[in-house]
């Protein structure tokens, strides 16, 4: 678990379905004072602050964080039988029941063709997970799809176990929290595990459920000619919520893409889907050392022999050593992990070479026997250390003895009667050499003394604590009381290599492999505590075939370096911890860092304790900025806003992030519903950026200067920081600007003189990014005497029974003001002798080319009907244009 300072208002624990809706709606109405936040939380395993809220703690999980909380309550763990098989469609029951599944032959090598459905609530473990899987779905009394194929006679069988076809390096995660976050393991052909994830029950920001599921079972797959799920059959299960709102149902890949990896801003998921295939075994080879100089020769290849072997190696590791040995700082050890898969029995099949030894035990004993993980053999015990403190000792030793013997050789060549004066010479120079060198051991011996007596010796808690004890000694040997200080980084590269080898020593009498799939992929050993320290873990990621992978890590060995020399700090430290190289497939998901057909993860984590262990990831995450490299959304991450957007294209219409965001905004209303909305996806960029102006009017747009006209708008979809304005921009002079203070609403604003612009503008500010939208609006105020122009071409109608030229007028429009009154009109024409205009609230009058302008002293509503016409019948030829010039004035 880890613990950051900002600590939540409140933690609810829902157990089901209803409370997790109740939860997100009570963060949604908190009550008075309340911030309205939430986050659904897992294991809390997430380093990044991914999962802060200082609002409503969803945990779907253990009361971890309740000292007296009850550890066995009930949580959202539970697998579930009512969707699966119930409410799949006649289509996808067709498919499991056709699909070849014959009875499981642990002897046999699987070919992982046959899928399984699964389907449990979010908060489960992934160990309880696996350990479920195994266990097989059928006959549990629960009438799973396995029981259900049995029912119905199919030609297949679903019973026996199942597993998971990727997990990461443990399975402590729970599932939702693990895929949230687009963890992986070191899969080569499969991305991170929520690629596995096939459908989402989820409660969005505004409290209303989701069905969202993938168009098919595989990537690779045809798409469902209908859906897996009936839509009835799943609105019918869930019905209608307490405020008549029925769960709704998404077949949607773009969405599915955005919640498999949303790190909690989408909404609680309350339950999964996963596809699951059949057991397996997994045999593991370590390679023998190898020096980085050598492996980073081939490691980006694509012809790289690793990742083309036959049988093909499922999985592939290398772990590079930071450090050389004692004597040499620049040689990096590396060693190769490859996995293959195999037939379940070649697990074992009984004791001694059980499975009981093979961890049939998930998720509750040490994963495999007992020595695995990085350190983890070290972990079980701090005497370790003093084991490879004792090699090193033994080793100056040595050296300090054989110094002695040069120089004591020396000085009876030196006191030899016979010797030449070259011959004492050379003695003599050998001599100060030996000197220096049993000074220098001698310096070493009582350092080593010193650390074993006085550092390590009253440190109790264990590995983990001594290790950082050992590196923050080395590097601040001040403490040693001497007064010539040795350079003591050696004397931690040497218990550090120690460490580095054991940890990949393979015991021939009990290999750890081969070994039930997840006793292999967990690498986490739940019961041993004394390894437990507090750890910081960067996880970068690139294009595996990319020469920048190499020169990344060239730059992570020099910061070592530059650590220890003092330059990353304010003076020399140590950086205790691993660096791991995994290698997996690309992801579907819109912003997992799975972005290349062979990604590579760069893990670099250490012990929080060595004072080194900050600086160094920072600088480190520095760099896979600079590399603009990815980062790991659930491990150390500091992004802003703009690192994200230059590693996920926030341009529509086929970047990332875009669809991302696309997806956010369906999810939320375009934003408007911003439970989900944190400090942590805030600086991440996890949010809706440009805000949409719903509508926007003015009415009357034509008017009398200094009339009252009336806007209403309504922008109400759209992140509530947003803000709206009224730009008023006349034709001459400067625009003014005035706040709205609301996203929807009407007000009265006077109209100036002349033509102007109305605008509705919308702002939201994000990390100092200004973001708008605008709808223009055209408005004038007229003044006395203003004009107002039309020109028309005019069309032949019947006129008093005789066919005529005519132009009609038609106003009658709610954006012409009625205070608007005629006082003069004014015609231009040619080709028709005479024009009548015919108007409700004045005689007809007659223009010709003498007289082309009549005043109107009733000062008529311009907002009605003028009708022109031809006095003369319509005769063949062009159509005749009418120019109108109407002299207005205001009366009010
Ligand atoms: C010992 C250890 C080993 C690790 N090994 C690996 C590894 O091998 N590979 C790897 O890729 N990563 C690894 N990680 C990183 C880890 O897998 C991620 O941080 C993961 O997200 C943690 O899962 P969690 O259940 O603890 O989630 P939390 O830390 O509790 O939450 C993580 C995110 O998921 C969201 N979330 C959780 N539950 C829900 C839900 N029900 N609905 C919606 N959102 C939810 C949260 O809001 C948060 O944003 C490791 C971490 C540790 C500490």
């Amino acid at each position: 678990m880890h613990i950051v300072p900002e600590q939540p208002l409140q933690r609810l624990y829902p157990t089901n379905l209803d409370q997790v809706v109740e939860s997100v709606n009570r963060a949604i109405n908190p009550p008075l004072g309340g911030q309205p936040q939430a986050r659904a939380i897992g294991s809390h395993w997430g380093i990044s602050h991914t999962g802060v809220t200082t609002g409503y703690m969803i945990e779907t999980a253990t009361p971890v964080h309740e000292a007296d909380g009850d550890q066995t309550a009930k949580r959202l763990n539970e697998p579930r039988y009512d969707v699966i098989p119930d409410c799949l469609t006649p289509e996808a029951l067709r498919f499991f029941y056709a699909q070849n599944v014959p009875a499981f032959n642990p002897a046999v090598m699987p070919t992982h063709q046959e899928i399984y459905l699964f389907h449990v609530e979010a908060g489960m473990r992934i160990h309880e997970l696996y350990a479920l899987l195994d266990e097989g779905d059928a006959g549990k009394g629960k009438r799973s799809l396995a029981d259900l194929m049995k029912e119905q006679g199919a030609g297949n069988d679903y019973s026996g176990p199942w597993a998971l076809e990727t997990m990461g390096g443990a399975g402590g995660q729970t599932i939702a929290g693990a895929f949230s976050t687009g963890t992986h393991g070191g899969d080569v052909p499969f991305g991170p595990l929520g690629d596995a994830v096939l459908a989402v029950h989820l409660v969005d920001a505004d409290g209303e459920q989701h069905w969202i599921e993938r168009t098919r079972l595989r990537p690779m797959t045809l798409p469902w000619e209908t859906t897996m799920i009936d839509e009835n059959k799943l609105k019918a299960r869930f019905g209608a919520t307490h405020d008549h709102r029925e769960i709704q149902y998404h077949q949607d890949d773009n969405l599915m893409n955005a919640v498999a990896v949303a790190c909690g801003r989408m909404g609680v998921i309350y339950s999964v889907v996963l596809r699951v295939v059949r057991q397996f075994a997994l045999k593991e080879t370590i390679s023998s050392p190898q020096q980085w100089s050598d492996v980073k020769t081939w490691l980006t290849s694509p012809t790289a022999p690793i990742f083309n072997a036959i049988p093909a190696n499922r999985f592939v590791k290398v772990d590079v050593s930071p450090y050389g040995g004692f004597w040499d700082p620049s040689r990096h050890d590396c060693y190769i992990v490859t996995r293959v898969l195999r037939e379940l029995d070649a697990a074992g099949k009984g004791l001694p070479l059980g499975r009981a030894e093979r961890g049939w035990n998930p998720g509750k004993g040490a994963p495999l026997g007992k020595a695995y993980g990085f350190f983890s053999r070290a972990c079980s015990s701090d005497n370790w250390i003093r084991e490879a403190l004792d090699v090193s000792l033994v080793q100056i030793q040595e050296i300090r003895v054989k110094a002695i013997k040069a120089w004591l050789v020396a000085a009876a060549v030196i006191w030899f009667p016979l010797s030449t004066p070259a011959m004492k010479l050379d003695a003599l120079a050998t001599q100060q050499a030996a000197v220096a060198t049993i000074v220098w051991a001698a310096l070493y011996i009582a350092a080593i003394a010193h650390l074993i007596k006085h550092v390590i010796s009253p440190i109790k808690i264990g590995f983990g604590d001594t290790l950082a004890a050992i590196a923050n000694f080395c590097a601040h040997p001040e403490h040693f009381p001497i007064v010539w200080l040795p350079d003591l980084f050696p004397v931690f590269r040497a218990v550090y290599a120690y460490a580095f080898d054991a940890e990949h020593d393979v015991d021939p009498g009990n290999p750890r492999s081969p070994a039930i799939s997840y006793a292999v992929m967990d690498e986490h050993d739940y019961l041993n505590v004394s390894c437990v320290a507090p750890g910081d873990s960067i996880e970068i990621f690139f294009d595996a075939t990319d020469p920048k992978l190499v020169d990344f890590i060239d730059l992570v060995l020099i910061r070592v370096r530059q650590l220890e020399n003092g330059e990353l700090s304010g003076g020399p430290e140590a950086f205790g911890g691993y660096i791991s190289l995994r290698f997996m497939a690309q992801s579907e998901a819109h912003i997992a860092m799975q972005k290349w057909p062979r990604t590579c993860s760069i893990e670099i984590a250490g012990l929080s304790r060595v004072e080194g262990t900050e600086p160094f990831l920072k600088r480190i995450e520095a760099d896979a900025v600079d590399f603009r490299a990815v980062l790991h959304w659930g491990q150390r991450n500091n992004w802003s806003m703009k690192d994200v957007e230059g590693v996920y294209v926030p341009a529509g219409p086929w970047g990332a992030l875009f669809k991302w965001r696309a997806a956010l905004s369906e999810l939320t209303d375009h934003g408007r519903y911003d439970v989900f909305s944190t400090d942590f996806s805030k600086q991440m960029g996890l949010e809706i950026t440009d805000p949409i102006v719903g509508s926007f009017s003015v009415a009357p747009t034509e008017g009398c200067a200094n009339e009252q006209t009336t806007i209403a708008w309504e922008a109400i979809r759209n992140p509530p920081e947003t803000q709206a304005f009224l730009v008023i921009k006349p034709e001459k002079g400067n625009p003014t600007r005035l706040p709205l203070g609301t996203l929807s609403g009407n007000r009265s604003v006077t109209l100036v003189a002349g033509r102007s612009t109305f605008s509705l503008l919308l702002e939201r500010e994000l990390n100092g990014n200004i973001y708008h939208d605008q709808r223009d609006i055209a408005v004038r105020g007229f003044a006395n005497n203003d004009e107002w122009t039309f020109t028309f071409t005019a069309e032949p109608r019947l006129v008093d029974g005789i066919s005529r030229w005519v132009v009609e007028i038609n106003l009658f429009s709610q954006f012409i003001s009625n205070t608007l009154r005629v006082t003069e009109i004014h015609c231009t024409f040619a080709g028709v002798a005479s024009w009548i205009l015919r108007n409700p609230d004045v005689a007809d009058l007659q223009f010709t080319t003498a007289q082309n302008h009549h005043m109107l002293s009733s000062l008529p509503v311009f907002n009605k009907r003028w009708l022109f016409f031809s006095q003369s019948p319509a005769s063949p030829g062009p159509n005749p244009i009418l120019q109108v010039v109407f002299k207005l004035v205001c009366q009010h």
